[in-house]
C-alpha cells in the first residue's frame, strides 16, 4: 500500500568504502570459486567490502606442532601435532562403527575416528609405526583425546622437528557447504589485496581527539591478520568493536546533524505568532490546560515565530493531552493564513482527530478538511481543489495526505475573514504527524516536501527511550509532557490465565450494565492456520454477543472492515451506541472514548509491553476507576508471564519501552517500518548508549560547529 523510499540515512548498512578503482569482486580471490561466490552472495555477501566485516562469531586458541607434554597439560581444544600409530581398528564391512585410529604422541595417546567411511583405500593408508601429522578440534574425554574426522597426513619417515607455537584463530560462522577455512583464507587474501585503499569515514581530526583505533588496524585485528599476543586479544579486538560502533553512530549522527544544519540555514518558515484565536479556543475548552500542556504550547509558539523552522518531536505518554495542543499551534497557524496538515496513521484516528477538532472550533471560522484512502473520488476532487485555493486551513488525513497531488496553496492563502493584516504566508506551513512511529522519517520528508520550510511536530505517545530517540530522531528536539490531568485515576491492571475467561466476562457484563463501556482485544481478526487455540475477533464477538453478553450491544472492529464500516462502529461506541467493542489492536492508537473504562486484553502474551501500554492507555480517560485486564495462556512460559507482571506494576510508558527494548530488541520494539534506521549492525541501543552519546556529541560538533554540541 504505502511507498516506501529507501532512505540514505540507513544504518544496519555498514559498508567500507575503498578508494576508486580497487577491484572488489570476490572472484579474484584465490580459493574463491563461482559456486562459493553464490553462496556468499546467498548470505549478503557480494563483494570484498562485505567480507571484510564479515566478522568471526569466537576465537580459538591452536597449538601447532604440539608436544605430548602440551597436549597433556593444556588440553587445547584444537591442535596440530605429529604422532606415532599404534593400532587401527577397522570396522567390519557393512557396520556402522567408526574407523579408529590410535596415536602415539610422544607417549600420550590420541584417538583419530571416522564415521561412514566408503573408500577401502582410506582405511588402507594407517599402518602401525608409520608417522601421521594430524590437525583438527580435539575433544577431551576423560584425559583421552579424541578427534573425530580431523585432517591427516600418513608419512613414511619421520620428518624434521618443527617448533611448538600458539596461535589465535579466528572462528567464522559455518556456511552451509562454506568451509571455515576458505572463508578465512579469502578474508585473509582480501585484506592483504585491499585494504591499503581502505578509505576511513571518521574525519582524522575526530579519530585522534576520541583515540580510536584506525580502520586498518580494526580489520586486522579482528580477523587477526596480524599476530596478536594471546593476552592482549581481548582488549585489542574490543577496541576494534568499540570502534566500529563508534563509526556507526557517527556515521548516521553526522547525517542527521546535516540535515538539521540545512532546516536551521533555508531560515524560509512562516512566522506564526498569532494567539487571538487560539485564545478563545483555550477558554472554551472543557478543561483546564495542564502546566505542561502550557509550558509546551509556550515552547512551540516560540519555535513557530521564528523564520528557522519548527523541528520538534513532542513525547508525551498516552492520555497526556497531546493533540489539543496540536491543534492549538494549527489554530495559531490558521489565523496567520499558513496551512496545516496533520497526519495520523489510521483512518479511525484521522476522523476521530477531524470530528473532535470540528466540535470544538466550529465557532473560529478555522475550515478544515478530511482526506483519507477512502474519501469518495469525487469529494476528494471538491476537496483537493479547495486545497489548493488555500480555502482549508487544516486538513487532516492518513497516508493518503502523501499523495503526489494533494497539493496545498502555492501563494497566500487568503481568507478575509481572518486575515485582516497582510502577512507573508504560503500554502503548508505546519505539518503535524500523530504518532511518529509508526511513520518513516521519508515519509515525514515526503508530506514536509510540499511546502517551504514547514514547521515541523512530530508526535509520539509510544514512549521512546532517550537513547532510541536520538539515533532515529536525531535531527528533531525534544518536547516533553510529563505529568498527565491530575483528576485521573491510575488504571488498575490484572493479570489472569485464560482459563478464567469466562468469570471474566460475567464480570464485564455486571460493569457494562451499570453503564461503564468496555474493549475486549484479541491478536487475531480470524482463524488462521498456525494460530489454532488463539482467540480471534470474528468468531469470539459472535459468540459473545449470543452467551454471556445476549442482549448487550456488541460491536466488531478490525483492520479488514471497510473504512466506512470502521467508522460506523467507532461513532457508535463514541456516542454509547455500542457497549462493548471487541476488536483487534485497531483501537491501539490514538482512540478517546471516556466512558470506556474496561479493557480485556485475551491473549496478552502476543503483544509487546508498549503496544499493551498504548491499549491500556484507552481506557482511565474518564473520572471512574478504570480495570485492564490481561488474559494470558498458561501455557506461555515463565519469561513471558514475568514481562506480563512488570506491567502490572509498572505505569511508566518509558520504562516499559525500556524493558521491551532490552527483551525484544529495537527492530520490533520499533515495528517493521523504521527498523532499518534502527537497526545497526554491530551497535546495540542499550549496550553502547554511551558510545552513542559520545558518537552524538562529535558529529553535531563536527557538522554543526561549536553551537550544535
Ligand atoms: P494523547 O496524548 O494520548 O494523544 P489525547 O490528546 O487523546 O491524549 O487526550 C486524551 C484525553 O484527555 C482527551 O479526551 C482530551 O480531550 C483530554 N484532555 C486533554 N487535555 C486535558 C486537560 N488538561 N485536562 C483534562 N482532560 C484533558
Ligand atoms: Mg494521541
Amino acid at each position: 500500500m504505502d511507498e516506501f523510499v529507501e532512505n540514505d540515512v540507513r544504518a544496519g548498512h555498514f559498508a567500507l568504502r575503498f578508494a576508486a578503482g580497487v577491484d572488489l569482486k570476490l572472484g579474484r580471490l584465490p580459493g574463491v570459486g563461482s559456486k562459493t561466490v553464490q553462496r556468499l552472495a546467498e548470505r549478503g555477501i557480494r563483494d570484498i567490502g562485505d567480507l571484510l566485516v564479515t566478522f568471526p562469531r569466537k576465537y580459538r586458541r591452536v597449538y601447532r606442532n604440539a608436544s605430548g607434554t602440551t597436549l597433556a597439560n593444556e588440553r587445547p581444544e584444537f591442535a596440530s601435532f605429529l604422532g606415532v600409530i599404534d593400532y587401527v581398528k577397522k570396522p567390519a564391512r557393512h557396520s556402522r562403527a567408526p574407523l579408529e585410529v590410535h596415536v602415539n604422541v610422544e607417549g600420550v595417546p590420541a584417538r583419530l575416528i571416522w564415521f561412514n567411511l566408503r573408500q577401502d583405500w582410506f582405511a588402507k593408508q594407517f599402518e602401525r609405526g608409520r608417522f601421521i601429522e594430524v590437525e583438527g578440534a580435539i575433544d577431551w574425554d576423560r584425559g583421552l583425546a579424541q578427534l573425530s574426522h580431523p585432517e591427516i597426513k600418513v608419512l613414511r619417515a619421520k620428518p624434521g622437528s618443527r617448533a611448538e607455537r600458539l596461535e589465535i584463530e579466528p572462528i567464522y560462522t559455518s556456511y552451509e557447504g562454506i568451509r571455515d577455512g576458505i572463508v578465512r583464507r579469502a578474508i585473509a587474501a582480501a585484506a592483504q589485496a585491499t585494504l591499503s585503499a581502505l578509505e576511513d569515514s571518521i574525519p582524522t581530526e575526530i579519530i585522534e581527539r576520541a583515540r580510536l583505533m584506525d580502520l586498518r588496524e580494526c580489520i586486522e585485528t579482528i580477523h587477526v591478520l596480524r599476530p596478536v599476543p594471546i593476552e592482549e586479544l581481548e582488549e585489542r579486538v574490543s577496541r576494534a568493536r568499540n570502534r566500529l560502533i563508534y563509526e556507526e553512530f557517527f556515521t548516521l549522527q553526522a547525517e542527521l546533524a546535516r540535515q538539521f544544519a540545512i532546516g536551521r540555514r533555508l531560515g524560509k518558515a512562516p512566522q506564526i505568532r498569532a494567539v487571538g484565536l487560539a485564545t478563545r479556543l483555550r477558554e472554551s475548552l472543557p478543561f483546564e490546560l495542564t502546566k505542561d500542556q502550557v509550558d509546551v504550547i509556550a515552547l512551540l509558539s516560540g519555535d513557530m515565530a521564528s523564520r528557522i523552522p519548527m523541528r520538534r518531536l513532542l513525547q508525551g505518554d498516552v492520555g497526556s493531552g497531546k493533540t489539543i495542543v496540536a491543534l492549538l499551534l494549527a489554530v495559531m497557524a490558521a489565523e496567520e493564513g499558513v496551512q496545516t496538515a496533520f497526519m495520523a496513521p489510521t483512518e479511525v484516528l484521522a476522523v476521530q482527530h477531524f470530528e473532535r477538532s470540528k466540535a470544538l472550533i466550529k465557532d473560529l471560522g478555522v475550515r478544515l478538511g478530511l482526506l483519507t484512502g477512502s474519501t469518495a473520488a469525487s469529494a476528494r476532487q471538491a476537496l483537493l481543489e479547495r486545497l489548493r485555493d488555500g480555502k482549508i486551513d487544516v486538513l487532516f488525513g492518513t497516508h493518503a495526505l502523501l499523495t503526489e497531488d494533494v497539493r496545498f496553496a502555492d501563494g497566500p492563502a487568503l481568507q478575509p475573514s481572518l486575515l485582516e493584516q497582510t502577512v507573508d504566508s504560503r500554502g503548508l506551513g505546519l505539518v503535524i504527524i500523530d504518532e511518529q512511529h509508526k511513520f518513516g522519517v521519508e515519509q515525514r520528508n515526503a508530506l514536509m516536501a510540499k511546502g517551504v520550510d514547514p514547521h515541523l511536530l512530530a508526535m509520539t505517545a509510544t514512549p521512546i527511550p532517550r537513547s532510541l530517540a536520538h539515533a532515529i530522531f536525531g535531527d528533531l528536539e525534544l518536547a516533553v509532557i510529563a505529568h498527565k490531568p491530575a483528576e485521573r485515576l491510575p488504571v488498575r491492571t490484572i493479570l489472569r490465565p485464560r482459563t478464567v475467561v469466562d468469570k471474566v466476562h460475567v464480570w464485564v457484563r455486571e460493569k457494562v450494565e451499570a453503564g461503564e463501556q468496555a474493549y475486549i482485544v484479541f491478536p487475531l481478526v480470524e482463524a488462521s492456520a498456525g494460530w489454532e487455540g488463539r482467540a480471534n475477533v470474528v468468531e469470539e464477538a459472535e459468540r459473545l454477543a449470543s452467551g454471556v453478553y445476549a442482549g448487550l450491544r456488541v460491536g466488531v472492529l478490525h483492520g479488514r472492515m471497510s473504512s466506512s464500516e470502521k467508522d460506523s462502529v467507532m461513532r457508535k461506541f463514541g456516542n454509547g451506541e455500542v457497549q462493548i467493542l471487541c476488536s483487534t489492536t485497531v483501537v491501539e492508537v490514538g482512540i478517546d472514548v471516556r466512558n470506556a473504562s474496561v479493557m480485556v486484553i485475551d491473549g496478552a502474551e502476543v503483544f509487546g509491553l508498549s503496544q499493551l501500554h498504548q491499549l491500556r492507555g484507552r481506557v482511565g480517560r474518564g473520572i471512574r476507576q478504570s480495570f485492564c485486564v490481561l488474559l494470558a495462556n498458561d501455557q506461555a512460559g515463565q519469561t513471558a508471564w514475568e514481562r506480563l507482571e512488570s506491567f502490572v506494576t509498572t505505569t511508566d510508558g518509558f520504562k516499559l519501552a525500556e524493558i521491551d527494548l532490552a527483551m525484544r530488541g529495537p527492530g520490533l520494539f520499533l515495528g517493521v517500518r523504521q527498523a532499518g534506521s534502527a537497526e545497526f549492525r554491530f551497535a546495540d541501543l542499550l549496550r553502547d548508549a554511551e558510545v552513542l552519546e559520545l558518537a552524538r556529541a562529535d558529529a553535531r560538533r563536527w557538522v554543526l560547529g561549536d553551537a550544535g554540541a
